[in-house]
Order: structure tokens, then C-alpha cells, then sequence
């Protein structure tokens, strides 16, 4: 029996279990098995709505997995025996493996900054997410700080202000927002931010988030009732203290083909995989976490096969961004990343994001029953990655 375990039901790690699953429904000699913190599926990329208060589908992963005859274990995977191939989950129970796939996500990077840990909230799950819903839901009115200006800070900034017209919202962070997209599109961004009552401090360093402000390297401060963090991404310490080679931010470091470098019987996928492309190492988000879910399910079942797993190549498509629920841009780029001319506003540009959000659940029933798909659903990138 080859016993393959999937670490975490999320993105990767669905695309993964789903595409493996149909990939090896013929055979007799393979046993899958997910583990995952929660039954319901967390969809992290509309975790900005669920925090200003809207609630989300209830898509429950063993449904999912019980038509694809993948075992579901719902725990908490405590750590990682990669020398003896196990798995520890709630400190009690213990999964062994052949073949592991690593799929626990990241989290915001609340170390970088004193005072984050103990004053701010995070999008790092459904129930932080909940958290925040519960706590902006209880204020009469005050100032809501978003600490982060990347694309997550400005979706969860416009969403907020867009529900709660009543609370002062402010974006505080570093880079402007939408910098990494053409003039056009960034311009778009900042009247939408502007029309939704968001106030946006940018170039400058947050170095101290207190109870009632944040502080500014300079000295300056901004006032707080409620501060909501989203800059940087870190894997939790479990992938490290595995003895999985990881990088700077933890995440496990990669061969080519989503192999651990230092464990070739574990595939690192999704957030928690540093993944090297030709134009630098992959960026966490859902477009790219897929399609690495579908490529390990690929790879592990070629070696089932006795044959070699092939290099993993991806191009981004586009960076989807919404506005609030009435308005979004979608600012479509090259495949390393970088933006095309092309972008898209107002209806059409809400109409696409949706449909981009609401495309994973369906995606998971599709890959499992027709897996070859899956290989031909994802730019390759062309040049940018040969
Ligand atoms: C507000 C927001 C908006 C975003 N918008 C976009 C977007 O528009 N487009 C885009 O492409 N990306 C977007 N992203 C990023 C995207 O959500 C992530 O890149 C994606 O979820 C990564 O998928 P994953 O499967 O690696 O991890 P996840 O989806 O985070 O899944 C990890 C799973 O592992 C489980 N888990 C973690 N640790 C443990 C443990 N120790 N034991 C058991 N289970 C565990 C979690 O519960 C979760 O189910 C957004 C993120 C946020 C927060």
C-alpha cells in the first residue's frame, strides 16, 4: 500500500488530494488521507468579507472527499517526523507515510513588528477573521487602522469601509497602493479608496502597534480602536522543525519538480513551498497554489508509475482585486508578474473577480473527476520560465 498524506485542505492542498484522487482511482494499491484543522473549507481569499461581516458558502470538505474516496482526518497537525516519515496530530494521534504533501498555508508576519501579536488582529483563519467581524460589528464608531498597503490591505481597507460607513478607515503602509500596477489601473484604485471614505497613509514604516495607535518610525502616530494587520507572510516553525530545509520566511525550499530539496518523499505546495521559477521565487497566492497542488498529484502518480516527476512551470495571469463588493480592477500581467497595459474596472471588473473567487470548490469535483484537465488549466509562462 502506498500511504500518501496530505497536510492541509486549503487551495493546494484540495487541487492536490482531488487530482491525485482521480489520477488513482484505477488502482488498488494507494491510500490518501487529508488532514485539516476544520471540516469547512476556509476560503482565505474572501476572508476580507467574512471580517466586514458578510458570511461566506458552508462547503464542507469531507462531502468533498468522501465522493473521491480520499479519508478525511480533521485535527491539528502538532509535528513532523520527516526522518520517520510521521505525522503527529493533537500531540496524541500518529499518521504514517511514503509520501508526504505539505500544504499548511502561511501566515501575516506579526513578528516584524513589536506589539502586533498582542494588539492586532489577522486574516490568518476563519475565526480570526470572525474575530475581527465581531469586534467592528460592537463599535459604535471610531478608527479602524489596516496596517499593510499591499493588494490584501487594500481589499480588506475597501471592504471594511464599504460596510461600516460609520468607522474612520485608515491604510497605513509602506508602498502605495496598487504600486504594482500600471498608472491607469492604480489611479482607478486610489478613487475607489478615495470614493469608500479610506484614508491612506503610505510611505511610511510602522515600527509599533500599541493598544489605542500605531507608531511610525519618525515618531508620528496614528490613533486606533481597532487595528487590523496584513503585511508580510510567514509558515508557522512546524515545517522548519521537521528538519525540511525552509528559507528565511520558513517555507520549504523546493527542487524543480515540488520536491522538498532535503526531503525527496515530501512535496511542499502552495504558501508554505518556496518555489523557484526562472524569474525568482514564487509569490503566495491562490492562482499559483493550484496549479502546485495539481503538479505534485501529476508527479506522485508518475513515480506511482515508476517514471520520473517533471519540473513544475507557472506564469501568472492577472492580479484580481476587489473594491468593496460594487467595484474591483483586474490589472493582468506578464507571466513573472510584472503588469501588461491590460486592466479592467467597474462591473466587468467586479463580474471577473467573482467569478475568480467563487471558481476553487467547483474546480476540486472537476479535477478529481476529469484530472487530466487539471495539467492544461494553468499558464506555463513561456519564456519567462524555460
Ligand atoms: C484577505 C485575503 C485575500 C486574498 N486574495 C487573493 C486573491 O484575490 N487571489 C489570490 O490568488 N490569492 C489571494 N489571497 C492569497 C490566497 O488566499 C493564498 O495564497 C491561498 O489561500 C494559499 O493556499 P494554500 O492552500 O497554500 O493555503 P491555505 O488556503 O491557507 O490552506 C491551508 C490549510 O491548512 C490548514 N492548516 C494550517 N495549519 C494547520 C495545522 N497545523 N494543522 C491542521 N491544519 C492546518 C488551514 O486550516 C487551511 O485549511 C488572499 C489572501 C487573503 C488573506
Amino acid at each position: 500500500m502506498n500511504r500518501i498524506v496530505i497536510l492541509g485542505a486549503g487551495y493546494a492542498g484540495l487541487a492536490a488530494a482531488t487530482s491525485l484522487a482521480g489520477r488513482t482511482r484505477r488502482r488498488s494499491d494507494v491510500r490518501i488521507t487529508v488532514v485539516n484543522a476544520d471540516e469547512r473549507f476556509t476560503e482565505r481569499l474572501r476572508l476580507h468579507q467574512t471580517a466586514s461581516g458578510q458570511r461566506l458558502a458552508d462547503l464542507r470538505i469531507p462531502d468533498l472527499l468522501a465522493g473521491a474516496g480520499v479519508e478525511f482526518v480533521r485535527g491539528w497537525v502538532t509535528g513532523v517526523d520527516a526522518a520517520a516519515r510521521r505525522v503527529r496530530i493533537d500531540d496524541e494521534r500518529v499518521l504514517e507515510y511514503d509520501r508526504l504533501v505539505y500544504a499548511l498555508g502561511a501566515v501575516a508576519d506579526t513578528a516584524a513588528v513589536p506589539g502586533v501579536d498582542e494588539n492586532a488582529y489577522t486574516l490568518d483563519s476563519a475565526h480570526d477573521a470572525d474575530l475581527l467581524a465581531r469586534r467592528l460589528a460592537g463599535l459604535g464608531g471610531g478608527t479602524v487602522v489596516v496596517c499593510g498597503s499591499g493588494l490584501t490591505g487594500v481589499e480588506c481597507a475597501a471592504e471594511i469601509a464599504e460596510r461600516h460607513p460609520g468607522l474612520d478607515v485608515v491604510l497605513v503602509g509602506r508602498q502605495e497602493p496598487g504600486a504594482t500596477m500600471t498608472p491607469g489601473a492604480r489611479a482607478h484604485l486610489r478613487r475607489a479608496l478615495a470614493r469608500l471614505g479610506v484614508r491612506v497613509v503610505s510611505g511610511v514604516e510602522v515600527v509599533k502597534v500599541l493598544p489605542e495607535s500605531v507608531e511610525l518610525a519618525g515618531g508620528d502616530s496614528v490613533p486606533a480602536d481597532v487595528v487590523l494587520w496584513t503585511s508580510g507572510v510567514r509558515v508557522p516553525p512546524l515545517a522548519a522543525a521537521a528538519g525540511l530545509a525552509v528559507d528565511e520566511r520558513g517555507r520549504i525550499v523546493t527542487d524543480p519538480t515540488l520536491r522538498s530539496v532535503s526531503h525527496p518523499q515530501v512535496y511542499a505546495i502552495g504558501d508554505a513551498a518556496a518555489v523557484r521559477q526562472r524569474y525568482g521565487v514564487m509569490h503566495g497566492t491562490c492562482q499559483s497554489g493550484m496549479p502546485t497542488g495539481v503538479h505534485a498529484a501529476l508527479s506522485i502518480a508518475r513515480e506511482l508509475d515508476g517514471r520520473q516527476p517533471r519540473p513544475f512551470r507557472f506564469g501568472y495571469l492577472h492580479a484580481p482585486v476587489s473594491l468593496g463588493r460594487r467595484d474591483a480592477v483586474i490589472q493582468f500581467t506578464h507571466p513573472d508578474d510584472s503588469p501588461k497595459r491590460l486592466y479592467l474596472t467597474g462591473r466587468a471588473a467586479v463580474w471577473y473577480k467573482e467569478t475568480v473567487s467563487s471558481s476553487g470548490w467547483p474546480s476540486f469535483r472537476r479535477l478529481q473527476r476529469y484530472p487530466a484537465v487539471g495539467s492544461f488549466a494553468w499558464r506555463r509562462g513561456g519564456r519567462y520560465t524555460r
